[in-house]
């Protein structure tokens, strides 16, 4: 039976990068070994990971005022790595709260710090994307951060958020690479990989060099992004296997037309599936709100629990996995990353529509 993957992360990835990886497992590269028994000091791994850095840089152009780091901890310890690094005593972050993800990063910086909201969409049950009022932002606050896709709820901005001079910071862990966008209005950006470019175990985090002056020498090492700067993210043991991977599904992002490549088919994909939604008179409903739908993450439920039940049921049995809603929404979700083919969205837009036609 063949599986159509919508899981929300770790998610599909492209046959062709899993098929590439299995042929050199044994035998990187005729080395005699694996890539994962080698030294991460050694050329062939120094290749790969300098390699991945170039591939991102020059895919969100990048200037050489950034620095693209490969951390691990995912992206919940960039939660709490973000503040320890710029939060010190006295000085305010600002945060939006746009659902699941967001409120968990101000969580965090609550512990190490002075953590405001400043937008908040929990009054909508996160199903829209809350209005930032500029009036509304204080002066010298030392970042702002929000999420640019809520994995959870399903929302996701197009254009960001405007704060003037304020570093702009943003958890792309669900969103990064999906499309083309301006990275040089960011100061920093992360995100786990294993949403969009691999498998769990590395987290980008791509960081303007301007703010690594500020940070405090006290940090320790491991969690200072100025550390893991100078030492090109080789501080200490990478995680050598993610990084490989990573590397090549960046490239399989560049074979498939890049950003622009990527955005196209995400689009087509995500409009496929809100199609059904829309035009079931009311058999589906969207979670989220028109203005903030997700093009990775289609949150939506049915009339009533025990169809969603036999729903959820018959898509299994026909091969259909991950797409029961995260606990926290409830209800169903497809998330149609990048490595997620069109042919699979349409195959599940098809069933929808046969479910819809023999339970209405
Ligand atoms: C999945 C996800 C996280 C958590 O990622 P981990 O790597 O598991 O820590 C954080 N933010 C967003 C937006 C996510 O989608």
């Amino acid at each position: 039976m063949y599986t159509y993957n919508f899981n929300a992360g770790p998610s599909a990835l492209p046959p062709e990068v899993l098929q590439e990886a299995q042929a050199e497992f044994l035998n990187f590269q005729g080395i005699g070994a694996s890539i994962l028994e080698i030294s991460h000091r050694s050329k062939h791994y120094e290749t790969i990971h300098q390699e991945a850095q170039q591939r991102i840089k020059q895919m969100l152009a990048l200037s050489s005022e950034y620095e693209v780091l490969f951390l691990q901890g995912g992206a919940s310890a960039q939660f709490s790595m973000l503040p320890i690094n710029f939060l010190t005593k006295g000085k305010t972050a600002g945060y939006i709260n746009s659902g699941a993800w967001s409120e968990k990063a101000w969580k965090e910086a609550q512990k190490i710090g002075e953590a405001v909201v400043l937008a908040s969409g929990k009054d909508k049950q996160f199903q829209q994307l809350p209005n930032l009022q500029v009036q509304n932002i204080p002066e010298e606050l030392v970042y702002i951060h929000f999420a640019s896709n809520e994995t959870i709820g399903g929302i996701q901005y197009k254009t960001y958020p405007k704060v003037g001079d304020i570093p702009l910071v943003a958890d792309m862990s669900s969103d990064i690479m999906s499309r083309p966008f301006d990275a040089s209005q960011f100061s920093l950006i992360y995100a786990g990989a294993q949403k969009n470019l691999g498998p769990a175990g590395v987290t980008i985090v791509i960081v303007h060099r301007s703010l690594l002056d500020s940070i405090p020498e006290s940090t320790p090492d491991m969690l200072n992004y100025a550390v893991q700067a100078a030492n090109q993210s080789l501080f200490n043991t990478p995680p050598v296997f993610s990084v490989y991977m990573m590397n090549l599904v960046l490239k399989w992002i560049e074979q498939h037309g890049g950003l622009e490549g990527m955005a196209a088919r995400n689009q087509q994909k995500a409009d496929i599936l809100y199609e059904v939604i829309d035009s079931s008179d009311g058999f589906y409903k969207g979670l989220a709100h028109k203005d903030s739908r997700s093009i990775m993450n289609i949150t939506f439920g049915t009339e009533s629990s025990e169809k969603e039940k036999k729903l959820l049921l018959e898509l299994e049995q026909a091969g259909f996995i991950g797409l029961k809603g995260h606990r926290a929404a409830g209800h169903l979700r497809a998330s149609i990353y990048n490595a997620v083919p069109y042919e699979h969205c349409k195959a599940l837009a098809e069933f929808l529509v046969d479910f819809q036609r023999r339970n209405a």
